[in-house]
């Protein structure tokens, strides 16, 4: 990946994520990490070579098809990204009443995954209501709801208590054992040496580590052993036994129909400040946080709402 600017974030990256992996991706800031999550969610394109994800080749998939091929993912953020007008249960449940979900399901799914993230207490809270370990669990949740393939977890622990952080660990793990795929990318090395799994280190735009190391558990881990895992390897050599590359699968039938209430996979893809969620391709009359749960499933799904003055 080479931007505009000329800068080569990512260079000769060779990567397989396997089905049921759970990897962490560690590197320094500008190490090229949120690069690979732009393109891995086709925010960008890359400017050579291929990106396959969950069947659909990133390169070839048309614009209007990005939404199908999101629906098939999972998102959890640093910051959370709930909509603070909703309810817990609001906040699961809307991501399937905007696919159409039938009733009868959404009300048997949305309290299962809600149950499955320890939360059953919170249901009725907003998020305003949560800790941050909690909304962080909402939003796993909410990333589950769909039953997605994979997940893509960016620093989900950045805004989260230390103690809080191996909890939120140990969930997206127990989701895994599960069959889910997972990826997160993290900053905290304590908490991938504590659990181990596959260790990706992107470093300068380049992958210099990629193995299954065993965690460490509780136990104190040198930092003799620490290079082990890579975080010493700024200045080490390609890692030999880089993965091939993901072999181009035809696109699988699609989860849903075309619905073009996939802003809300847009919304929230975007950034806290830019939430606000948009009907097909319209500005709707209210912002998102004075809106009820209504109103919102109105506007991203593309039907006209009062906006309340006219
Ligand atoms: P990380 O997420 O590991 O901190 P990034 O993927 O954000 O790293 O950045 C990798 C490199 O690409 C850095 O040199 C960064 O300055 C550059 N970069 C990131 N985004 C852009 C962009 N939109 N335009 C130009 N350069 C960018």
């Amino acid at each position: 990946m080479t931007y505009s600017t000329g800068v080569d974030a990512l260079n000769n990256v060779s990567l397989k994520i396997n089905d049921g992996d759970f990897a962490f991706v560690v590197g320094s800031s500008g190490a090229g990490k949120s690069t690979m999550i732009k393109l891995l969610l086709k925010e960008i394109d890359a400017t050579s070579g291929v990106v396959t994800v969950n069947g659909y080749n990133l390169n070839k998939l048309r614009k209007r098809k990005i939404p199908e091929f999101r629906r098939t993912l999972g998102f959890v953020f640093q910051d959370f990204r709930l909509i603070p007008s909703m309810t817990v249960y609001e906040n699961i449940a809307f991501v399937l009443r905007v696919i159409d979900a039938p009733i009868k399901y959404i009300r048997k799914r949305v309290p299962y995954v809600i149950s499955l993230v320890g939360l059953h207490s919170k249901t009725n809270s907003y998020p305003d209501e949560l800790s941050g370990g909690e909304k962080q669990r909402v939003a796993i949740a909410r990333a589950l709801v769909n039953d997605p393939k994979l997940i893509i977890a960016d620093e989900p622990t950045g805004n989260i208590d230390p103690e809080l952080s191996y909890e939120i660990v140990e969930l997206l793990k127990s989701i895994n054992d599960q069959g889910t795929t997972i990826l997160m990318v993290t900053h905290e090395h304590d908490l991938v040496r504590h659990f181990g799994g596959r260790i990706i280190n992107i470093t300068g735009g380049e992958i210099v580590f990629d193995e299954v190391m065993l965690g460490a558990g509780d136990d104190l881990i040198s930092d003799q052993e620490s290079i082990q895992y890579g975080y010493a390897l700024e200045a080490a050599s390609p890692d030999s036994e880089a993965l091939q590359a993901a072999s181009a699968i035809d696109s699988p039938a699609p989860q849903k129909p075309e619905n073009s209430a996939d802003a809300l996979v847009d919304a929230i893809l975007k950034d806290g400040e830019e939430q606000e969620l948009l009907g097909a391709g319209e500005t709707p009359d209210i912002p998102i946080d004075q809106m009820t749960p209504d109103e919102v499933i109105a506007a991203i799904s593309g039907e006209k709402t009062s906006g309340g003055a006219e």
